[in-house]
Parts: structure tokens; C-alpha cells; sequence
């Protein structure tokens, strides 16, 4: 597993979450740690390595 760190877009906290590589595509809908809302991540691996990071904020 690897850590990313991200803003949350709701309260521009910097958090983080632990990512499984070995799966290209993935959606995780995670809260917040700091502000508790909900946060739609899109992480996507090649080879091991996070190629793109997106972040949407569930509640709009
Ligand atoms: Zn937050």
C-alpha cells in the first residue's frame, strides 16, 4: 500500500489515505478525517506507480 496526501475539498485539510497499487482503476468514497464529509477518489496506477489523482467533492 502507499500513502497519498491530498486536500480535502471541503475543508482544504491536507489528509491522507493508504492506495493498493496493484489496482489500476479504482473509486473509494472515504470521509473526511478532519470534517467528516464525504470525498469521491479516483486513483489510477501504471506499473505500480499513481499516474493521476482526482478528488471529487460529493456533496455538489
Ligand atoms: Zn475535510
Amino acid at each position: 500500500m502507499v500513502e497519498h496526501f491530498f486536500q480535502c475539498p471541503h475543508c482544504w485539510e491536507e489528509i491522507s489515505m493508504l492506495l493498493d497499487p496493484s489496482i489500476a482503476y479504482q473509486v473509494y468514497v472515504e470521509d473526511c478525517e478532519v470534517c467528516c464529509n464525504p470525498i469521491e477518489l479516483y486513483p489510477r496506477f501504471d506499473n505500480n506507480e499513481l499516474v493521476s489523482f482526482e478528488v471529487l467533492n460529493l456533496d455538489q
